[in-house]
């Protein structure tokens, strides 16, 4: 078959058989898929994405919550093509190193709060997670304390889809297939004011506490002198957009401080603007030890990943460590490394993190405030440009609807049908645009999310799912 003719002259319908014949998706139920056939996305502009079949889609995700410049930003695809021409790849393991990478690594200390000098590079935010492990269990073993061996994770976090990185999340799904979690991960339960804490009665900032000094009474459980480290998503993105209390993260820090037990953040979706500030720790008033990135540093161009350490696990690992036994092929690829040079260069240029801050942020927050008073909306939260909006059968008393009826995947085919692109986590419809975003843009964005929450409200009365 003539190559040339591959990518340009098949139907819809072709791509879609040539699809359900070859190609075994990520987190994908094939056999349902192969009977509906994938919608087939061509090209992307902007905060828009095109299918096969023209239609125009607001992409209310970031691609999957990476592509913080938004698409077809010309920088980028110049750097990429650069950095091809030139070096398209040399490791880093027998003491050689490529400019783009550590261009990268100084780059980063420099967008990072200070005591982040360092950083260790992967291919994804899960080979990040990863490292993560490997790293907090090789500290305490060089400080002569072997037996810190536990990490201790969220109910319904998500760490990434690798062992390591399904274990430290909190996804009992994922724990089902495949014999995980492996050994010295634990789990205690998320900080979700809906349904821990509103129904005993509490307000927010004392749930806030209240979840935090659930991480106290597991290390005293397990022992402090067993426990290596925390780690949390600053906001937890995939379990469904749940902002924490903003007094969860100060008790965290402080109960962590008098263990001396590591703190890791996993800035994967937080990190690089989408709160508002460089990284979520920051907006969320912590100052962790490590911290795992990948996604929009790059904004998604290309794949990237890693884990920034801070100064007290460097100084261990470079001072008294000896060799590492750990790394990727990929580690500080130049291309990879070229495009996120790129790519920061233009959330800086364009000043994003101070939009989302100072504009984009809290003018989303507004707008999702007017969508609370929708009638299936039980709750809407935004941080900085992520949101969920929880539907519920009742907003007075906060009943959900029947599980059966799946009012998320039935908001999500309106969403689909409609020209836009929000994500269903069981009943929270969440939202985490391109950073790009305007004013008007949002606007545009939140005629649709209406328009698709009221077909879900006529389909919830004409199916009777109220009752
Ligand atoms: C996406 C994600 C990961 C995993 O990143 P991959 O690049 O898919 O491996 C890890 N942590 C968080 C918080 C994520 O959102």
């Amino acid at each position: 078959m003539a190559t040339s003719t591959r990518t340009t002259q098949r139907t819809t319908q072709e791509w879609q058989a040539a699809d359900a014949a070859h190609f075994l998706h990520p987190f994908t139920d094939h056999q349902g898929l192969a009977k509906k056939g994938a919608r087939i996305i061509e090209r992307a502009d902007n905060i828009y994405l095109w299918d096969s079949e023209g239609h125009k889609i607001l992409d209310a995700m970031s691609g999957l919550w990476c592509v913080n410049v938004g698409y077809g930003q010309e920088a980028l695809v110049q750097a990429a093509t650069k950095q091809l021409r030139q070096l398209p790849f040399y490791n880093a393991f027998f003491q050689t190193a490529t400019t783009p990478a550590i261009e990268l690594a100084e780059l980063l200390a420099e967008v990072s709060p200070p005591g982040f000098e360092h950083v260790f590079f992967a291919g994804s935010g899960s080979e990040g997670n990863d490292t993560v492990v490997r790293m907090v269990r090789r500290y305490w073993d060089i400080l002569g304390q072997p037996n810190r061996q536990v990490i201790i994770s969220r109910n319904n976090a998500y760490h990434g889809s690798t062992m390591a990185g399904a274990s430290l999340g909190g996804m009992s799904g994922m724990h089902a297939q495949g014999g995980l979690p492996i050994p010295g991960i634990q789990h205690i339960e998320q900080p979700y004011w809906w349904d821990h804490g509103r129904t005993q009665g509490l307000t927010r900032s004392e749930f806030g506490l209240v979840a935090a000094r659930w991480l106290e009474e597991r290390i005293l459980a397990i022992g402090a002198e067993n426990v290596a480290a925390f780690i949390g998503e600053p906001v937890q993105g995939a379990g469904g957009v749940i902002i924490p209390p903003a007094t969860y993260w100060p008790e965290i820090q402080r109960i962590c401080d008098k263990y001396g037990v590591l703190v890791v953040a996993d800035e994967v979706i937080c990190g690089f603007g989408r709160t508002g500030a460089w990284w979520g720790s920051q907006t969320m008033g912590f100052r962790p030890d490590l911290m795992t990135f990948a996604k929009g540093v790059t904004s998604g161009y290309v794949p990237l990943g890693g884990v920034m350490v801070g100064e007290r696990i460097a100084r261990a690992l470079v001072d008294q460590g000896g060799e590492f036994n750990h790394g990727y092929t990929y580690s500080g690829h130049p291309v990879a490394c070229a495009v996120a040079l790129a790519n920061i260069g233009l959330i800086r240029e364009l000043g994003l993190v101070e939009r989302v801050k100072n504009d984009t942020g809290p003018y989303l927050a507004q707008r999702f405030a007017e969508l609370a008073e929708h009638p299936l909306v039980g709750d809407a939260e935004t941080c900085g440009l992520m949101g969920a909006l929880l539907l519920v059968k009742n907003r007075a008393t906060g009943a959900a609807f029947d599980e059966a009826v799946g009012i998320g995947m039935v908001c999500r085919g309106h969403c689909f049908g409609n020209g836009l692109i929000m994500r269903a986590v069981g009943d929270r419809m969440i939202i985490a645009p391109p950073l790009v975003i305007t004013r008007a843009q949002i606007d545009e964005m939140m005629v649709l999310i209406r328009r698709c929450l009221d077909l879900t409200l006529a389909d919830a009365h004409a199916h009777g799912w109220l009752k």
